[in-house]
């Protein structure tokens, strides 16, 4: 039998489902608050009393939980990193309750270390799914009916793409609740996907931001032109200036940020005035380790259910936040830039950061000088401190190139000081140490200390 048919956890998901949907037009800032630090307390007590880890982590701290009367006090718990959960065995950090029950194991992309294993409960994969029904809402779309096409991680095993995504949406789509959803897997060449997207006809398309690329050009090279969604939703990869307008003009279509994760489900999304909110009533963001105002993303997810993720800061994102409002109605803090990994920084001689989301704005300025708009993918490659490379990948002739070249060197000249040695040079490839994900926009060989 289809377990979304059983009917006590459908008459919870229905409850769900309408107090998530309206929460976040529906709560002014001062109760979103309340609603967070309610939320974080009842997580904490359920972390704490119900998982090994946390006990014990806990424990070994000092903490007392009972002592943690809110989100101000919530500083004095430790951070959990990357490396301590991945290190944790699922009896460990899964309370003892969902051994037998339904749900899905899968596991984070290992692109960095070992990859963390986690298990997600039925009831809380449908949840999560809610909140992704309620960003097609935010766009003002109709989810019963939006033909939306995900490229994802659709073959590869242990994905939460293909072990929670496909099989929810394929239940939801058999019980006939959901439009229809199309599951493409990244490792499709592009004509293939531009192919598959011609049948289907997408309102919406979900992608990497480098296969979005890939796709725009084929469409501005004449596939596909059948394909008109009216939105296109770019995730897993920082989405440069560059790129989003390369993606919405070739499909005429609005492109939008998402910020998720398999640990940090949906962080936030970008809404109709372009700005990028929180998912508050899921995920508490903090941000730690303040240089000025950007700081290392720290998520607390808000359901006491499943593995339970309190003060994390493996997503190792650079991100700074305000309070400022917002004409879409939604009031949820705004993440003012998104800047990437740390560890995926030029790093320069008098310890300024550039993030992988600001690295390449002298480059976009040189492209639009020159109206250049046939750059397929560009790499900063910093082997020494004083030395960066930039590589680009064109797609076609392109005109001017050397006074092209010439403009972008001495931008990173001005960006970058006296004494580094820039070099701007075509390459056939990009470079990707990592295998089988998407190659990273900065390579830099300097760590911090
Ligand atoms: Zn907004």
């Amino acid at each position: 039998m289809n377990p979304l048919l059983n009917p006590i956890l459908l008459s919870k998901l229905a409850w769900n489902y309408f107090s998530i949907m309206g929460r976040i037009w529906k709560l002014n800032k001062d109760e979103m608050k309340r609603y967070q630090e309610k939320m974080f307390l009842k997580v904490l007590r359920y972390a704490y009393h119900k998982t090994i880890f946390y006990r014990k982590k806990y424990d070994a701290a000092g903490v007392d939980i009972e002592k943690i009367r809110g989100l101000e006090d919530s500083k004095n718990l430790p951070l959990v990193s990357k490396e301590e959960l991945a290190s944790k065995s699922l009896e460990e950090i899964l309370p003892r309750k969902y051994r037998d029950k339904m749900g899905y194991k899968v596991s984070t992309s290992g692109s960095s270390g070992k990859p963390i294993i986690l298990f997600f409960p039925l009831y809380e994969s449908t949840i999560n799914s809610i909140y992704g029904l309620r960003i097609l809402k935010a766009y003002g779309l109709n989810w019963r009916k939006a033909r939306v096409s995900n490229i994802g991680d659709f073959s590869i095993p242990g994905s939460s793409d293909e072990e929670i995504y496909r099989d929810l949406a394929e239940k939801a789509m058999s019980m006939k609740l959901l439009g229809e959803h199309q599951m493409l897997s990244v490792n499709e060449s592009g004509e293939i996907l531009i192919k598959r997207l011609s049948e289907f006809k997408p309102d919406v398309i979900i992608g990497y931001t480098s296969v979005l690329v890939n796709l725009a050009f084929l469409r501005k090279e004449g596939l596909g032109e059948d394909i008109r969604p009216k939105y296109i939703i770019s995730s897993g990869e920082i989405l440069d200036k560059y790129s989003r307008k390369l993606i919405e003009d070739a499909f005429d279509a609005e492109v939008k940020n998402l910020y998720a994760s398999t640990e940090g489900a949906i962080t936030a999304f970008e809404c109709l005035e372009g700005k990028m909110h929180v998912n508050a009533d899921l995920i508490y963001l903090e941000t730690v380790d303040e240089e000025g105002k950007i700081g290392n993303a720290v998520i607390t997810k808000l359901l006491p259910v499943g593995v339970p993720i309190i003060r994390y800061s493996g997503l190792a994102d650079m991100v700074s936040l305000s309070d400022e409002d917002c004409e879409c109605g939604i009031n949820t803090p705004i993440i003012k830039s998104l800047e990437g990994r740390k560890r995926e920084s030029i790093v320069l001689p008098d310890r300024r950061v550039i993030p992988p989301a600001s690295a390449p704005l002298p480059l976009i300025e040189s492209l639009e000088k020159f109206n250049v708009t046939n750059l397929e993918r560009f790499q900063f490659y910093q082997e020494k401190m004083d030395r960066v490379e930039i590589r680009l990948k064109f797609r076609g002739e392109t005109r001017e190139k050397e006074k092209l070249l010439k403009d972008i060197e001495e931008g990173y000249r001005k960006l970058f000081g006296k004494g580094i040695r820039v070099e701007v040079k075509e390459v056939e490839k990009i470079e990707n140490p990592s295998g089988p994900s998407l190659p990273p926009t900065v390579i830099s060989r300097v760590r911090l200390e």
